[in-house]
């Protein structure tokens, strides 16, 4: 009843005390995160003020104006699934993903989060955690900070500042997994979005949980961040 075929939904399992864990999910050593929309639930007030910064940088970018900007990058955004590699197939600099996100100011929308950081500290700690995130370093930093998360819970922090190519591309989740050593199958990629989350580290032979949502590709999925404990403990 816990393992109905491929695809395992914590809201279906129930409660039955005491948690055990999902079976294809006892090897996992090590968790890897994504940051935005996943280690806090996406909100449609900060991704708009996001996306008003980077189609304004667009635009001038491209001479273009402000409605086709947008047009433009959602039609593109639609078929690639990561918002850098849109830019970029744009002939934009691949920095201005990360500059707009940047130039937000996140203390608006987010705030501590003390479950978060029990279940870190506490409930997960015998893992070892690392951060894949397309974000600069100094907004993934800055995110962590508002949480109220430790940089120094993470054993390595990949950022967009760290590679050739951002995730949907495999290339964040090589680093990750040759900071470990180990075998793909003990990491699990947790993240919000099937494409960049979900995709790439599977084809990696890594395991996946997608949080706030429903993917038929994840090994599971889970309705918030804080039912990731339930199916790896
Ligand atoms: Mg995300």
């Amino acid at each position: 009843m816990l393992h109905q075929g491929y695809q395992c939904i914590v809201t279906c399992i129930g409660s039955t005390p005491p948690h055990k864990g999902i079976d294809m999910l006892r090897d996992v050593k090590y968790l890897l995160w994504d940051v935005d929309g996943t280690l806090y639930k996406s909100k449609p007030d900060l991704l708009e003020a996001i996306q008003r910064e980077i189609y304004v940088r667009i635009a001038t970018g491209l001479s273009i104006p402000y409605e086709e900007a947008r047009r433009r990058f959602l039609a593109l955004y639609a078929r690639l699934g990561g918002a850098t590699a849109t830019a970029v197939e744009l002939g934009l600099d691949r920095r201005l993903v990360q500059e707009a996100v940047d130039s937000v100011d996140k203390t608006k929308y987010l705030k501590p989060d003390p479950r978060l950081r029990d279940m870190f500290e506490e409930t997960l700690r015998t893992f070892t955690h690392m951060i894949i995130t397309n974000t600069s370093r100094k907004g993934t930093i800055r995110t962590l900070e508002i949480l109220g998360l430790s940089p120094n819970i993470f054993q390595r922090i990949v950022t967009a500042d760290d590679v050739v190519q951002s995730k949907p591309n495999v290339e964040p989740y090589m680093k990750a997994l040759d900071t470990t050593g180990s075998a793909a199958h003990q990491h699990v990629s947790i993240g919000d979005r099937e494409k960049v989350d979900i995709l790439p580290a599977k084809k990696l032979g890594m395991k996946t949980i997608l949080v706030w949502g429903v993917s038929e590709a994840a090994d599971v999925s889970v309705p918030t961040i804080y039912d990731v404990p339930s199916v790896l403990v």
